[in-house]
């Protein structure tokens, strides 16, 4: 066998078949083949969900995503669960309505169950203060208004952890000192502040 295939039981029929360990890592090689794939019905009976399903993996474990630096690398991921069949993401989601997108409640959380809704935008941007807050208190990112003293809370997520850097007078330093952090906590996927 060789080292870049996994032994898998197809989703739909049930028969072992060998999966590519890149596609298994990245939550895809379910179906032993294209016929078994497009026969899954559950995923045809929810485009719309399985888009958002598709998409959700992606950012969190491609590195070639546009939006993997916001997900992926500073450790958002998809729990097993979800991660590993569509089916368990449309029985505890369930259908969208209209308009609604995938909203994390705790926005340094992960992709699972106990933190994710349909959600409008709406009720996305009201029950996301520190999303809200992350470029209009200071213009800078990860620097926030300090309990109106006139001082700067520099804050940093890393896999979902979040780390309080210190507090600044100068809200030029306190862009900085986010800048320092983010380099050694996100590496080559750092957002830096330009001062
Ligand atoms: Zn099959």
């Amino acid at each position: 066998m060789s080292k870049r295939t996994v032994p898998r039981i197809c989703k739909k029929c049930g028969k072992e078949f060998l999966a590519q360990k890149s596609d298994v890592n990245r939550g895809f090689g379910l179906y032993c083949n294209k016929k078994c794939f497009n026969n899954n019905y559950i995923r045809l009976k929810y485009p719309k969900e399985y888009k958002i399903w598709i998409s959700m993996k992606e950012r969190c474990s491609n590195k070639s995503s546009v939006s993997y630096y916001r997900y992926g690398a500073i450790g958002i991921s998809v729990c097993d669960r979800w991660r590993e069949s569509f089916d368990n993401f449309i029985t505890d989601m369930g259908q969208k309505k209209e308009g609604m997108t995938l909203d994390r409640i705790d926005n340094h959380g992960n992709y699972e169950p106990s933190n994710c809704r349909w959600a409008d935008r709406y009720t996305q941007a009201m029950n996301k203060p520190r999303g809200r807050a992350k470029h209009s208190t200071s213009g800078y990112i990860g620097v926030f208004s300090y309990n109106n003293t006139g001082k700067w809370l520099v804050k940093i997520i890393n896999k979902g952890t979040v780390y309080r850097i210190g507090v600044f007078q100068d809200k030029k330093e306190a862009a900085l000192a986010y800048n320092e952090a983010a380099k050694k906590h996100h590496k080559e996927y750092a957002e830096l502040n330009i001062i």
